[in-house]
Order: structure tokens, then C-alpha cells, then sequence
């Protein structure tokens, strides 16, 4: 029986492919005393249901959908999650909730060798993985703009960035307006593309593609969408999300176990499992 005990909770959560992906890494490692494992937590019972894994040693939690945002009622939220407005790690030694997705995204950019500090981004979206995203970028010296389909929306993002994080100098475009800014990267933050939707890409039609930027998509279902294509067409680098997927948990592993995990190993057994 391990000792050492981590998961996910989340509702409906029998489809997380976090268990895998961690559970792998615990193997490959020799980490024998370590497990992860899915809770299902209604969102009614979310406070008893945390009391759960505390109670029993967990170690930590990554939280997945629908308890991102309530859940930063009963941690210490840090800055990231305070400026991403979610909570999708905690640590119960300190019960500080974090968010790994914004360190995640931008470590799969850096690992890809995607010049960030001084470029213009362009962020697709703005819910809450544009919200990691912008945060990410901005942090690392990007200059970011973002389109949304809701302009209010993408307002209300900007507005949220600079009152928690002191982040400023964020606009919000139009597509059109987008289309010749002359960002070098497009981020889709967007679930425009996501399968069963494999045909369908944020960047509609009757504008010019702009050639030869990067593309970074964080839609990881299908491997290669429809705006992915379209960027190559144009001569361009596209990036699917799976990297960023397993460099968000590997940071919430490295946080809870000290050890640094497998990256190579976590993706291929995302890759296998989607
Ligand atoms: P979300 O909060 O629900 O936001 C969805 C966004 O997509 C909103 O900006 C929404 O615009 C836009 N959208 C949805 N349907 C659209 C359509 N038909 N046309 C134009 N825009 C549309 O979701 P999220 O949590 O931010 O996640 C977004 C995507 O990122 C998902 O596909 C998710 O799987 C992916 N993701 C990947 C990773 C990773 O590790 N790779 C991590 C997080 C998320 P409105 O505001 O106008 O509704």
C-alpha cells in the first residue's frame, strides 16, 4: 500500500488522464511509496469533499473541472492563481493552491526554442487558458494582444490582469485588426478545432494568414488541427498542446515529490492514452 499518496478531484473525473501520466512517472522513477488516484467530488459537497484526501495524508491535489474556481476559497491561492483566477494544484503541507498551466505553456514554448521576450503574441480566447496564457507571456516579455469572440469577455480578462497582477499594456483586437499587427506567434486558447470539431479553426477564412509565424494550439485532441494546418500552409511552426499538458504536472510532481519527473515518458503516455 503506498504511502505517499497524490491525485486529481474533479467531477465528472473519470476521464483525467493525469493518473496515467503521473502514475508513470512514479513507476519509471522507483517511487514505490507514491500513488495517484481520481476523486469524483460533486460541486455541492466540494468543502466536505476536500476534507477527504486531507484528512487521509494526501500529499496534494491537482483540482480539475468544475472546482478550479471555488476551490480558492478553502487554499491560500499564490499570485498565479490569483491573476489566472484558478486554482489547479495544492499543496496540503502549506495549502497553498497554485497554477501550473502558465509556467507549463511556457516552458513547452521555451522547449520548443520560441523566442518570447520582445515579440508580439496574439492570444486566440479568453477563458481560462487564455487567461495562463496572457499571463505567461506577458510575464516573459511578450507584447499580447488578445480576440476574442466575446469582446466583454477578453475586456474583463485585461481588467483582471492588471488589478491582480499589475500586468498592463494588454489590448483587445478585433480579428481583422489582428490579421496585420505583426505578432510572430498565435496562441489558440480557444476550443475551436477540439475533436469531434476537427475541420473547424478560429481563424476564419476570408483573412490572409499571416506566413511564417508559429503557431501554438492548446487544443492537444486532435494532434494536428485545422488552424495548425493552415499555419503550415503559410510557411509556418506549429505546436500542438500535448507538451504543455505534461510540463503542468510535471510541475505540480516536482512541487510535491522534490523530484524532477520524466518529461519524454509523461508525454508518450499522453500520446498513447489520447
Ligand atoms: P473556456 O474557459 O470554456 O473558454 C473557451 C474559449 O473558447 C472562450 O474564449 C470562448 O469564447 C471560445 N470559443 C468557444 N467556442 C467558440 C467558437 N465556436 N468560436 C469562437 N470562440 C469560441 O475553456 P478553457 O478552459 O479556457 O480551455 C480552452 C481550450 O484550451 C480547450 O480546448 C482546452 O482543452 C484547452 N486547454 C489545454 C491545455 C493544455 O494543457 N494543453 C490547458 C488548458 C486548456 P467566448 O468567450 O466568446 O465564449
Amino acid at each position: 500500500m503506498p504511502s505517499k499518496r497524490v491525485g486529481v478531484i474533479g467531477f465528472p473525473v473519470e476521464h483525467s488522464l493525469s493518473p496515467i501520466m503521473h502514475n508513470a512517472a512514479f513507476e519509471a522513477l522507483n517511487m514505490r511509496d507514491w500513488h495517484y488516484d481520481a476523486m469524483s467530488i460533486p460541486p455541492d459537497i466540494l468543502r466536505l469533499g476536500l476534507r477527504e484526501p486531507r484528512d487521509h495524508g494526501y500529499i496534494g491535489i491537482n483540482v480539475t473541472v468544475p472546482h478550479k474556481e471555488a476551490i480558492m476559497q478553502y487554499v491560500r491561492p499564490d499570485e498565479k492563481a490569483r491573476a489566472i483566477g484558478a486554482v489547479n494544484t495544492v499543496d496540503f503541507r502549506s495549502n497553498i493552491g497554485t497554477n501550473t498551466d502558465a509556467d507549463g505553456f511556457i516552458k513547452d514554448l521555451r522547449a520548443h526554442d520560441v523566442h518570447i521576450a520582445g515579440e508580439r503574441a496574439l492570444v486566440l480566447g479568453a477563458g481560462g487558458a487564455a487567461r495562463a496564457a496572457v499571463y505567461g507571456l506577458a510575464r516573459a516579455g511578450a507584447k499580447v494582444a488578445i480576440v476574442n469572440r466575446t469582446e466583454s469577455r477578453a475586456e474583463a480578462l485585461v481588467r483582471h490582469l492588471r488589478a491582480s497582477a499589475g500586468i498592463g499594456g494588454v489590448d483587445v483586437k478585433t480579428l481583422a485588426e489582428a490579421a496585420d499587427w505583426g505578432m510572430s506567434l498565435i496562441v489558440n486558447c480557444t476550443s475551436v478545432g477540439l475533436h469531434p470539431h476537427i475541420d473547424q479553426s478560429p481563424w476564419i477564412q476570408d483573412l490572409p494568414f499571416p506566413a511564417g509565424i508559429t503557431v501554438y494550439d492548446m487544443v492537444y485532441r486532435p494532434a494536428n488541427t485545422a488552424l495548425m494546418r493552415q499555419c503550415v500552409a503559410h510557411g509556418g511552426r506549429a505546436i500542438g498542446g500535448l507538451g504543455m499538458l505534461a510540463r503542468q504536472g510535471a510541475i505540480a510532481f516536482e512541487l510535491w515529490t522534490g523530484v524532477a519527473p520524466p518529461i519524454d515518458l509523461m508525454q508518450r503516455v499522453l500520446q498513447e492514452a489520447l
